[in-house]
């Protein structure tokens, strides 16, 4: 006979109902990354009983295996997690680029205030921190405008009522309004960042897959093009789709027809970087004209 023995990994659907359960975090702090803790050792007992289990962080999973958590303490971590009790999930996503290019639907977002935003309200944006790292922001509502998330400059926070499922991996968020239907999935780790899902503003939506990216409800699409300083704002109400320049950073354009998206990328972000060191010098060079045509300081001697 063929050995039943269950796999360590637990199946989805339990550790899908363990992470509604416990909110979407540690049970016990509220961390958003994870181990599936089996309260019932595996060692002793080969189960997936989510009766018997529970979502704890690597702290508190270690401490946990190490018996400096009691199974009573386990137990009640379990009844009461931490983040329902606070009513949200919380975490930061880290993205390991030091240039600014966002795919979304094959569409190619470059520089700093790039971004989708219907009648001139962002849903997607991004910037640089001081350490150029990729800053996203994103307003997450559902189609009757409840607002599910808000990424705050790589900060996420799930709204309220709290989504159907948040799968989190230092660098990979996905948010599910409910089965199968992805709201939000950005993967960090990906090159480049890639996101994906429905954002909607107002009962508008940007539909962002794979493939595409296409808004409203006749699914205007967009696909292959090049976004370069130049966002793209919706605005239904008077029937018009803008790409609008962003003005602080000097060049702008929107291109088609992309036919090698790595050799593309690796060209990007030789000529991104020189603009912005170009962008830099000049700026620097115009902080020092400036300078100079100012009166010279009165000293008294
Ligand atoms: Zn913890």
């Amino acid at each position: 006979m063929l050995n039943q023995e269950p796999n360590r990994e637990p199946p989805d659907s339990v550790k899908r109902h363990l992470r509604q359960e416990a909110g979407f975090g540690c049970c016990i702090c509220g961390i958003p990354i994870y181990d599936y803790h089996h309260i019932i050792e595996f060692g002793k007992k080969k189960h997936h009983n989510p009766d018997d289990m529970m979502l704890l962080c690597p702290f508190h999973h270690r401490l946990a295996s190490a018996y400096a958590l009691s199974v009573s303490v386990q137990r009640e971590a379990k009844k009461n997690p931490y983040n329902i009790r606070q009513g949200y999930a919380e975490g930061v996503l880290y993205t390991p680029e030091k240039v600014i290019i966002i795919n979304m639907g094959q569409n190619f977002f470059v520089g700093e205030n790039t971004g989708l935003y219907i009648e001139d309200y962002p849903l997607v944006s991004v910037k640089l921190d001081n350490e150029g790292r990729i800053l996203l922001s994103v307003n997450l509502y559902d189609n009757a405008d409840n607002l599910l998330a808000i990424i705050e400059d790589n900060e996420w926070i799930s709204g309220d009522p709290m989504a159907w499922d948040i799968e989190f991996g230092i660098n990979k968020l996905t948010i599910r309004e409910k089965s199968r239907t992805i709201s939000l999935s950005i993967d960090a780790s990906s090159k480049p960042v890639e996101l994906k899902g429905h954002l909607w503003y107002k009962g508008h939506h940007f539909d962002v897959s794979k493939d595409q990216l296409s808004f409203g409800p006749t699914h205007v699409s967009f696909v292959g093009m090049v976004y370069y300083n130049a966002y793209i704002n919706a605005k239904p109400s008077i029937q018009s789709m803008q790409m609008q320049p962003v003005p602080p950073f000097g060049r702008s354009f929107i291109g088609a027809g992309l036919d090698n998206i790595d050799e593309w990328y690796d060209k990007t972000i030789v000529e991104y970087k020189a603009h912005k060191k170009e962008f830099f010098f000049k700026t620097l060079k115009e902080n020092i004209e400036k300078r100079r045509r100012l009166p010279p300081p009165f000293i008294q001697l």
